[in-house]
């Protein structure tokens, strides 16, 4: 049975290395969480599984990187400066501080006081001093997404590359939000990375393109492990929609504290490029514009050569969490095993391409020369395959190294013993994750059958 409790994957995750809170000995900083030694494996594995998905395998999407920090007025014209916020109450009380929504009868959360404060803005960025002048004036932010640069740099990729409509640019990277109760783990931080796809289509056939990226994001994440059954896309209510879309699909996921979003896919309209476009009254824009005086020297438009016009493409974004997916692909694969023979196991029944370690080589014996030769040589020559990180135990206990891999994931461990040195032909143990079977297998034929194998 997959995860039932958040306690079962916050106590994995820490002994095993895949997440710790950061700032740990000091007491911990709040919404915020290190990736340890495997789970910056599993992440990074996640995020190529996206970046092969989105681009490599796509003939209609560009990748950029672009920087963290941002310009002060690509936040105002996105709209960011003045709504990236939310309604706050303090109690006087008790002194805590929560979102106006999540009152329970206009009581405090905390402690049931109705000694409250009027609902005040807050927003959700976080600003800084850039450079050495602090004058109040030299200040730009964290951002809070990595959406804005992508529209921002839409001229810039037109015009290197030739696009024309319907074609995409993608992102992977930090975004940071002071979110005002940050929780349930990894779930909810203030520091975060984000996998995000700006798809530019002809205005009028966005519905259908919003249509197809719903599809194929629920693909997607079915080959990374998750079962249909856990998963549920939810049109969003108009009413409930963010000021910049006209239609929002969020896929939910069945976390262990309950069904949550796990990726939105917007109709963005042409909200952003607008905003960010010079001389908008050349333009028929669908979208209410943020601020009409917006100083961009750039038009971030398209000509269509039939009609003899310049228009503002729309946008249709697939945005997922990186730590979202992370936390759900751990949800899933996570298994607690009664075995034949009464004793228990964990198992964390990870897609191949995800797991953190690839192949474990286990030598039999640590301090036996000629199969620690043989160990190393194995490693050296896995590694050449490209599959990933293939680690060498030297525990010198097998039963304890078995347990750890299943733990953290590890689809097949290969054994080194007495017989691979003795024997002809060498020959060593292969043990499967999932069903615990061992078999052997040539030492000539090893690199061929783990590549098959991860095929
Ligand atoms: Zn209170």
């Amino acid at each position: 049975m997959p995860a039932t409790s958040m306690e079962q994957l916050v106590s994995l995750c820490k002994r095993r290395g895949f997440i710790f809170q950061n700032a740990d000995i000091y007491g911990g900083f709040q919404g915020l969480y290190d990736f340890g030694p495997l789970g910056v494996e599993l992440k990074n594995n996640l995020k190529a599984a996206w970046w092969r998905a989105m681009v490599y395998e796509r003939d209609d999407v560009e990748g950029v990187d672009c920087a963290i920090l941002t310009h002060r007025k690509v936040l105002h014209y996105s709209g960011h400066e003045d709504t990236f916020s939310d309604p706050m109450v303090d109690c006087k009380d008790c002194k805590c501080r929560m979102r106006a929504d999540t009152l329970k009868d206009g009581k405090c959360s905390e402690c049931g006081s109705t000694n409250l404060t009027e609902i005040r803005q807050f927003n959700l960025m976080f600003k800084t001093n850039v450079g050495p002048i602090d004058d109040g004036e030299s200040f730009g932010y964290l951002r809070p997404e990595t959406a804005q640069a992508i529209f921002v740099n839409f001229k810039n990729v037109v015009d290197s590359t030739s696009r024309k409509v319907p074609f995409g640019i993608a992102q992977m990277g930090k975004s940071f939000r002071n979110e005002i109760t940050p929780r349930n783990f990894i779930f909810r931080v203030r520091e975060f990375e984000q996998m995000e796809l700006e798809f530019f289509v002809e205005p009028g056939t966005d519905l259908e393109w919003h249509e197809k990226w719903k599809e194929a994001r629920l693909k997607w994440w079915q080959e990374q492990g998750l079962s249909m059954e856990n998963i549920k896309p939810v049109a969003i209510p108009k009413e409930d929609l963010a000021h910049y879309s006209k239609a929002t699909y969020d896929i939910y996921y069945k976390f262990p504290h309950g069904l949550e979003e796990l990726e939105g896919i917007a109709d963005r309209t042409d909200y952003d490029l607008a905003n960010h476009s010079k001389n908008q009254s050349e333009f028929k824009i669908s979208a209410h514009v943020h601020d009409k005086n917006v100083d961009s020297n750039s038009k971030l438009a398209l000509y269509d050569e039939e009609k003899k016009e310049w228009f503002i493409p729309f946008v249709i974004e697939p945005s997922a969490g990186v730590e979202r997916g992370v936390l759900a692909v751990l949800t899933e694969a996570y298994t607690e095993e009664k075995l034949e023979n009464g004793n228990e196991r964990i198992v964390l029944k990870l897609k191949k391409h995800l797991a953190p370690i690839k192949v474990a080589v286990i030598p039999l014996k640590r301090n036996n020369e000629q199969i620690m030769a043989i160990a190393h040589k194995i490693k050296k020559d896995l590694l050449k395959l490209g599959i990933g990180r293939v680690s060498l135990e030297d525990s010198g206990n097998i039963g304890k190294a078995y347990r750890r891999h299943d733990e953290v994931g590890t689809p097949i461990c290969v054994t080194v013993d007495f017989e691979t040195i003795e024997a002809e032909p060498a020959s060593v143990t292969i043990r499967d994750r999932d069903t615990m079977r061992q078999h052997r297998v040539n030492l000539i034929d090893l690199p061929d059958y783990v590549k098959e194998f991860f095929s």
